[in-house]
């Protein structure tokens, strides 16, 4: 096998099993095609669902054509995607994000009175469609689309919302969006004056020296600081039509459509959060235990993520490729035998490259179609957990291929089952091969401050965004009144142990997930700490544990989070449930203790 050096020199995904290229005609006439099968379908269908013209057997078959028509429509946007993500100076990438998106729109278009059609039914004639054998893979499609019933305004307004969103929230996101990406952050680095992206500064928060990174975070807040006009304003607009789309839709509730469309009850997140909430000290504990490492009486909130281990031994992808498959065989041999598979069959782009898009992710369009997963490998201990996590997800969508086209991705909340798993099973292999205490240190940390951005700040993050939607019912909210709010939420679960920076007081004018998806964050700590709990119960019952946990993978989004989870016995509606999850962050906390 060729050995791949600190970089991933070499690793690149093999995007012609797609299309040998943006210029490659079958995009064109998939684009073409995918329009001309919408045309048919709306010609052979409108209007037949709501006249109560098809029976199940024909409701079935309509709904198999759907899906075959959705094949073709996405193949073409998710080559673009990829191909984009992969290059994002080459102008033929960004004309075919914008080509096919464009083509996709108007297709969706075409198709959208299918969805408003199902929906209008009355629950009489869907029960009597719903019987029919052919029916049986679309219950979960059918139930999770009408849920939204009671909620959902006719088409002739639907349309309309659609279009003034345009020059309204739409406007509002983009603002915000074309604003934030327009700055430049000026900070004196390593004795020399910079001028930054947001990614590079955010970057200089796990950097050994404590003035730079306070400096980092104070320059990069107070830079957005500068615009707290424009963005006051768009976080009211972003409030204020939400709270007029509830009032349209009768929502009792500002946080119901999340839930909703999450497939969770309202007591469930309630309760969740709560659990997290009580936890608070555990982050705490965690922020004493890293003031002792770093040798500082109080924690400041730009230490955090400070590195307590500066002199890392790099690896090359080759030996990032080693760990984490023995890591994974050691779990269970069919997860890593998927894993290798991207490596093997070039799944993976992980070369570091100039042009390709930041950060990492995995995608999947189709079950007929195995998923693709992009990073940038520099050889840390970060970039092969990051490896692990994304391979993680790519493991979740190769095993839910078994499912149809509809029933294909998993729930937003159990999104991140796989991939946060493959992590600690990760970490747990690294713990058990290495002797020195140092490194175990590094490591724990690590996971432990992951776990905390993810589980306990997520949930900050969600009851600050809860407050400032509830305050702006009752009126316009000033600047001052968003940071108050802000700090409040934040205070709670840093503690008094933690000495929060002043321009701090602005940590909330650049979480764009405020501005794009409501209550978004919370399904992170809900992911989360549902996977700790799984890995949990895996440490209680060891193998045994494997093959219900592989066929929770395999059955994607066929079912609700909670009906897939009982059949592991588990109830998420017990809120002692979540202790579970708690107990995997004490065992790692406990382990750091030791090697004080
Ligand atoms: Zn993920």
């Amino acid at each position: 096998m060729d050995t791949h050096g600190f970089k991933a020199e070499g690793v690149q995904w093999n995007l012609a099993e797609l299309y040998t290229g943006p210029d490659d005609p079958r995009i064109e006439a998939d684009l073409a095609e995918a329009r001309r099968q919408a045309e048919a379908f709306a010609q052979k269908y409108r209007g037949k669902l709501a006249d109560k013209q098809l029976d199940g057997a024909a409701f079935a078959q309509a709904l198999k054509e759907y899906e075959a028509l959705a094949e073709v429509e996405h193949r073409p946007s998710f080559y673009a995607n990829l191909f984009f993500a992969g290059d994002t100076q080459n102008p033929k990438a960004q004309q075919l994000v914008q080509r096919t998106r464009e083509a996709a729109t108007e297709t969706s278009n075409l198709l959208i009175f299918f969805s408003l059609e199902l929906i209008a039914l009355d629950d009489e004639h869907v029960a009597k469609l719903i019987v029919a054998p052919a029916m049986a893979d679309y219950l979960h499609y059918v139930e999770a689309l009408r849920r939204f019933k009671p909620h959902t305004l006719s088409e002739k307004e639907e349309q309309a919302i659609n279009q003034k969103n345009l020059t309204g929230r739409h406007a509002f996101e983009q603002l915000y969006e074309e604003l934030t990406g327009s700055l430049r952050f000026k900070l004196q680095v390593d004795g020399e004056e910079k001028e930054l992206t947001d990614g590079e500064i955010m970057a200089l928060l796990r950097r050994p020296e404590r003035d730079l990174r306070e400096r980092a975070l104070s320059t990069f807040l107070e830079t957005h600081a500068q615009h707290s006009l424009v963005i006051t304003s768009v976080f009211n607009n972003i409030f204020l039509d939400h709270k007029v789309d509830c009032e349209m839709r009768q929502y009792d509730d500002v946080v119901l459509p999340t839930h909703l469309s999450n497939e969770i009850a309202p007591q469930t997140v309630e309760a969740m959060m709560q659990a997290v909430e009580r936890h608070y000290p555990l982050a705490q504990e965690y922020f004493r235990i890293k003031a002792r490492l770093l040798g500082l009486d109080k924690l400041k909130n730009t230490d955090v993520y400070a590195p307590i281990d500066a002199t890392e031994e790099k690896l090359t992808f080759t030996q990032a490729q080693e760990l984490i498959l023995s890591a994974f065989g050691r779990f269970s041999e069919p997860f890593a035998a998927i894993a290798r598979d991207f490596f093997n069959k070039r799944w993976i782009d992980a070369e570091v490259r100039t042009g390709k898009r930041g950060g990492a992710f995995c995608a999947a369009f189709t079950p007929q179609h195995h998923p693709y997963v992009l990073c940038s490998f520099n050889g840390t201990g970060r970039d092969v957990s990051t490896i692990a996590h994304e391979l993680g997800h790519g493991i979740h969508y190769s095993l839910s291929r078994k499912q149809r086209l509809v029933n294909y991705d998993a729930p937003l909340v159990l999104a991140e089952t796989a991939s946060v798993f493959a992590e600690i099973v990760l970490t747990k292999h690294l713990l058990a091969e290495t002797r020195s205490k140092e490194a175990k240190r590094a490591l724990l940390c690590e996971l432990l401050e992951e776990m905390y951005g993810t589980v306990f700040r997520q949930t900050a993050l969600t009851r600050f965004e809860m407050a400032g939607h509830q305050q702006r019912r009752a009126g316009q909210l000033t600047t001052d009144d968003i940071c108050d709010l802000w700090l409040q939420e934040q205070r709670k679960v840093f503690g008094d142990g933690i000495e929060l920076i002043p321009a701090y007081r602005w940590g909330w004018t650049y979480i764009s997930h405020f501005i794009h998806s409501r209550f978004y964050c919370y399904s992170y700590s809900f992911g989360e700490l549902l996977t700790l709990a799984l890995f949990q119960r895996y440490l209680d019952e060891g193998d045994a544990f494997v093959p219900g946990y592989m066929q929770l993978l395999e059955s994607g989004g066929s079912q609700r989070p909670e009906h897939a989870l009982a059949k592991l016995g588990i109830d998420i509606n017990q809120p002692e449930f979540w202790d579970r999850g708690f107990r995997v962050i004490e065992g790692f906390l406990g382990d750091l203790r030791e090697t004080l």
